[in-house]
């Protein structure tokens, strides 16, 4: 890529966030992400100079273009020193900053406008830093896996929290029971974030066990909000509607699908190809992706207590003895048994990494928020001092509660991420390094995994967290209270 010889031509929209915009290359697997910032402040910060721009930290803030640049700088830092070595090296691509022409991110913005989802249009691209975050396009298989006209499907997952908090501090027992996303669900409806709630629960994609992590994606699958997005070819094919009023098609995905799964022995139903489909996806979100797995795999087990959450339907299908769910999983029966005590995953698989970095919030966000006090004090009473050795057991110092801070913006990261799965078929006579295939079902694919958006959460939001949790628990409490 010429930095000097930009073409805005070259690049079309792909997709955004809340806080980024991506851009992908026409050619190349390449995709730029770019910052967004409140549009309120866009025309101010133009009349202002052209050089100050607002950079979309939790308080927006006026930062010159040396200023955004560090700003991405820090953001690949973290990626690459922090989160890498805690979620493995071939999950995680860090990127690079680049210095744009400032002309072509304009017409780029211009260009890119139309595309945009209304829902996301609070914000704007910035055009006036010129730096962006250069990154391989993960929708994209590496061009060693091509033999196949078909090109590849990729499932973006943002699988938010996997765990019930284990702290001594939580104080309302409903977090203990039901998690953060399911009840955040309720909270969301109320708000009219969404029209209809999911039954996705992230406890269910995290459990390790096959059966759940397929009812997990399916009900991704049938309510995707902002949690699962699918691309074939680069081009996003499936996602929440613009319109949330809307729900996608299903049908429409099965169209695209049908290719994939389609084997000469016989005709596929829509049922059949969705359900090879999901099995695909568990084989690669369970496979340790490790070429030279040396003996035995250190297993990631957690106690029953963590695994069950009271909202997931599954859990109250189950309870309820619902045969009809378990008939439909054509993969056997889902024995109680088995729904409680398989519940293990080779330590080295992706979501596995994931879950034990949200785990780091150990005191939970009631736990933490007053060790944050304790910071914000000691900070303004002594802004310059060094840190010193870090205690294991809180014994009131400022190092215990600064290593706490950092730990849960590590676990803050890890519960906002995604998780791109990256598949296409191949051929019977080609030949492939045995940890990039999976044949889950009768089509055979290479595959790869990787994990996304680890910006580092600003600890000015550690206070907006303590009281969103509160608002979220008290809201489901207070909504839930007729139906318990
Ligand atoms: P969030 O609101 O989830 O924090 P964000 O603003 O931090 O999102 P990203 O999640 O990093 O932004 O990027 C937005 C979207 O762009 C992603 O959901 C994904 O679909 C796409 N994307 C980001 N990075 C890549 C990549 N390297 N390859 C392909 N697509 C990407
Ligand atoms: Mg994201
Ligand atoms: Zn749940
Ligand atoms: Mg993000």
């Amino acid at each position: 890529m010429e930095l000097d010889k930009m073409d805005e031509n070259d690049w079309k929209y792909h997709g955004e966030g809340n806080k980024s915009l991506v851009v992908s290359h026409i050619q190349h697997s390449r995709v730029l992400r770019l910052l967004k910032y409140p549009s309120e402040d866009a025309e101010n910060t133009h009349q202002i100079h052209e050089e100050v721009v607002y950079i979309p930290f939790f308080f927006p803030t006026k930062q010159t273009t040396e200023q955004a640049f560090q700003h991405i700088l820090n953001i690949v830092d973290y990626s690459r020193n922090v989160m890498k070595p805690l979620l493995g090296e071939k999950y995680v691509h860090s990127g690079e900053v680049v210095k744009l022409p400032l002309d072509f991110v304009r017409k780029l913005s211009l260009k890119i406008q139309q595309e945009r989802p209304e829902l996301r249009c609070d914000k704007v691209m910035d055009t006036f830093s010129g730096c962006g975050l250069c990154l391989p396009n993960l929708t994209h298989l590496s061009p060693c896996h091509f033999g196949d006209h078909r090109p590849p499907l990729c499932v973006e997952i943002k699988p938010k929290c996997g765990f019930l908090p284990f702290s001594r501090h939580v104080t309302k027992e409903c977090k203990r029971k039901v998690c953060r996303f399911c009840m955040h669900q309720h909270f969301k409806l109320a708000n009219g974030k969404w029209n209809r709630l999911s039954r996705y629960c992230p406890l269910d994609l995290f459990s390790g066990s096959k059966q759940r992590m397929y009812i997990a994606i399916k009900n991704l699958l049938e309510e995707p909000q902002n949690n699962l997005k699918i691309f074939k070819g680069g081009e996003l094919i499936y996602s929440c509607k613009d319109d949330a009023k809307q729900q996608p098609d299903l049908n429409e995905l099965v169209q695209h699908l049908w290719p994939y799964f389609h084997h000469s022995n016989g005709h596929q139903s829509s049922k059949t190809v969705l359900t090879e489909f999901i099995q695909v996806i568990c084989s690669a979100l369970l496979s340790t992706g490790d070429s030279n797995r040396s003996g035995e795999q250190r297993k990631m087990q957690l106690s029953d207590s963590r695994v069950l959450c009271e909202a997931s339907p599954l859990h109250r299908d189950l309870l309820r003895n619902d045969v009809p769910i378990q008939s439909a999983l054509h993969m056997g029966a889902l024995h109680p048994y088995t729904w409680q005590a398989v519940l293990v995953f080779p330590k080295t698989v992706s979501l596995a990494k994931i879950l034990q970095a949200q785990m780091m919030d150990n005191l939970d966000i009631e736990g933490l928020y007053p060790l944050y006090k304790r910071v914000e004090q000691y900070l303004e009473e002594f802004p310059k001092e060094s840190e010193k050795h870090v205690p294991s057991e809180d014994d009131g110092s400022i190092e215990y509660a600064v290593a706490k801070v950092l730990q849960y913006r590590v676990a803050m990261t890890a519960k906002d991420c995604s998780i791109m799965i990256t598949f296409a078929p191949c051929g019977e006579d080609e030949k492939l390094q045995p940890h990039l295939e999976i044949q889950p079902t009768k089509s055979r694919f290479a595959f790869s995994v990787s994990i996304l958006d680890l910006d580092p959460k600003p600890y000015e939001s550690i206070p907006h967290q303590y009281k969103l949790d509160t608002k979220i628990v008290n809201y489901y409490l207070k909504s839930t209270i007729t139906t318990q």
